[in-house]
């Protein structure tokens, strides 16, 4: 772990970072640097190669973007791009792009995402005009390589972000030629979720001397890991987070529950996002002042508040005795920081519940969580709208049983009394419960939060190590996907990593969306997520594979399969 001057943990000032990067950072609400930050940015600044492991939900991103800003010539003066961002999909181009735009914007760093399916035109009138920074994807990349529009002369830093996943997607000879075009005495960065000797082929032959780093390894010592902790995820997209989290709140009811987020922004609209739900929440966060912070403190803990949404930073040290519940509201950047967060309930022998709210792309970083602490984490559906109206019924039913052995109920004896003449006791008891469910509850959210896939990466290779041989034939298409029909097969020469190559090149998902692939000689069949097929078709449609345009629509069951 890296530390300061004075011992403690290295914040982003630490790191060597220039003072207008810090400034983005602070308005951005990052409070501190995370692990694979840490150690990354400063032998990045220095310009040393670098091999990291480390999965999305790490800040992995910023750990090269903030190094390359801060090392990159004033903008405009070069013919070429001072850095190159190699990703395996069109939808990690756009994120990676966004992200060097966040953080550059101020320097007025000028990114461009270059990826298949995209208009071209749009690509090469930015290239003439000057970019600093690209983001592609290999194979469109190479194209600009080959029409001589990206010049990769002016190269300074070449990153290949997600590494692992494009040797998947069949991109080795693709990286290889790009970087057989790119200066030698160029900064090279790769980060890899796993390490596979593949992996290290190509760090041999490509980086110098490399820094490695390794997050998620460092091994939690046993007993700080709480055992007491029932620990539960959840796989959500990001767009139905918050709905996800109130719905988690109203089923758990917790006595006293922290959230933990990111950034300090993220902290400020979820606070209001709560209480607009008819929680009780404050926020707490590193840009609040020590007196704002003990009143909310004091709230929570004469129960004025029951909700406390926090960052890492302003929660570090708080022992609050009420806790019932931890949520994550994003799956931490560390091992570490997980164990932390949980270890805040369940304290002193009294079980506690932790609950993660997981983006499928953070699915690993779950996995990486569990192999550190050697603790299951289960992955559970979220409740429906059925299962919260049962809870609430049963929490009034529990209400309402307290309220019976309290024994104090002699003054509303007249008005039942005085209704049981013209009513059944039945009824008057009904119509009671009715009006104390009402007053109980919060607001009913009557719409189903849409459920995501859940595949483990070890289910997706399974799915596409199957497919060359066609062992999976005839099956029904696993639940939310579609199968696509492809008029080119084996005897085109294709094979399972070029249809999955195209559909990550041009269409948002990545290869991990993809399901189940047969091959026949003359066609093939693709599983695809429902909601992304007739994206895949268009795009398709107007791609090529292996040299060829191919044919893609819908599989129709009757005449594909006479077909075969
Ligand atoms: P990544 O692993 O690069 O996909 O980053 C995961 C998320 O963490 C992104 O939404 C980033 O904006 C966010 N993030 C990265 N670094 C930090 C930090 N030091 N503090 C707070 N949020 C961060």
């Amino acid at each position: 772990m890296t530390m300061n001057a004075t011992g403690g943990e290295a914040t982003f000032a630490d790191l060597g970072l220039r003072a207008e990067i810090l400034d983005v950072l602070s308005a951005l609400g990052y409070e501190e640097p995370t692990p694979i930050q840490r150690e990354a940015i400063p032998p990045l600044v220095e310009g040393r190669d670098l091999l990291g492991q480390a999965a999305t939900g790490t800040g992995k991103t910023a750990a090269f973007a903030l190094p390359v800003l801060q090392r990159m010539p004033p903008s405009g003066s070069g013919s070429g791009p001072a850095t190159l961002v190699l990703v395996p999909t069109r939808e990690l181009a756009v994120q990676v792009s966004e992200a060097f735009h966040r953080y550059g914007r101020i320097l007025g760093t000028r990114v461009l995402p270059i990826y298949g399916g995209a208009p071209i035109g749009r690509q090469l009138q930015a290239l003439k005009r000057g970019v600093d920074v690209v983001v592609a994807t290999p194979g469109r990349a190479l194209d600009h390589i080959g029409r001589g529009t990206l010049d990769l002369e002016e190269l300074r830093t070449v990153v290949l972000d997600e590494a692992d996943e494009m040797l998947d997607m069949g991109f080795a000879d693709d990286i290889e030629e790009i970087l057989a075009a790119t200066p030698e005495d160029r900064q090279t960065v790769l980060f890899s979720a796993t390490l596979p000797p593949r992996i290290d082929g190509i760090a041999r032959r490509h980086l110098r001397d490399p820094v490695r780093i390794e997050i998620g390894h460092a091994a939690v010592r046993r007993d700080e890991a709480t055992p007491l902790v029932e620990q539960t995820a959840y796989l959500v997209a990001r767009a139905h987070k918050p709905a996800a989290l109130g719905r988690l709140l109203d089923i758990e009811a917790p006595a006293a529950a922290i959230v933990f987020c990111r950034t300090r922004d993220e902290v400020d609209q979820l606070t209001e996002a709560m209480n607009g739900r008819g929680y009780r929440a404050e926020a707490l966060h590193g840009g609040m002042e020590q007196e704002q912070r003990d009143r909310v403190m004091s709230r929570l803990r004469s129960g004025t508040a029951d909700l406390l949404v926090a960052t890492d930073v302003a929660a570090r040290g708080l022992d609050i005795e009420q806790l019932t519940h931890v949520v994550n509201y994003n799956v931490p950047s560390a091992p570490e920081a997980y164990v932390h967060r949980i270890g805040r309930v369940g304290r002193a022998g009294r079980e506690g519940v932790a609950l993660t709210l997981v983006e499928p792309r953070e699915h690993r970083m779950l996995k990486a969580i569990e192999r550190v602490t050697r603790q299951r984490i289960s992955v559970e559906r979220l409740p429906t709208v059925a299962d919260l109206r049962a809870r609430r019924m049963e929490l009034t039913r529990a209400a309402l049983e307290e309220c019976l052995l309290q024994d104090d109920l002699g003054p509303f004896h007249a008005v039942v009394e005085s209704l049981t003449d013209e009513f059944d006791l039945m009824e008057v008891a009904l119509a009671a419960v009715k009006l104390a469910h009402e007053s109980n509850g919060a607001v009913l959210d009557a719409e189903e939060i849409p459920e995501v896939a859940p595949r483990t990466v070890e289910e997706r290779r399974r799915g596409r190590e199957a497919a060359p041989d066609g062992r999976r034939q005839g099956r029904a298409p696993s639940g939310g996907m579609v199968r696509l029909f492809f008029n080119l097969g084996r005897s085109a020469g294709i094979r399972p990593q070029d249809l999955v190559g195209a559909i990550a090149g041009e269409s948002r998902l990545s290869g991990r969306d993809i399901g189940a692939i047969e091959i026949a000689d003359r066609f093939s069949l693709v599983e695809v997520p429902q909601g992304a097929a007739d994206e895949v078709i268009a795009a398709l449609r107007r791609s090529t594979i292996k040299g060829r345009r191919p044919t893609v629509r819908r599989e129709r069951d009757m005449r594909d399969r006479r077909a075969r």
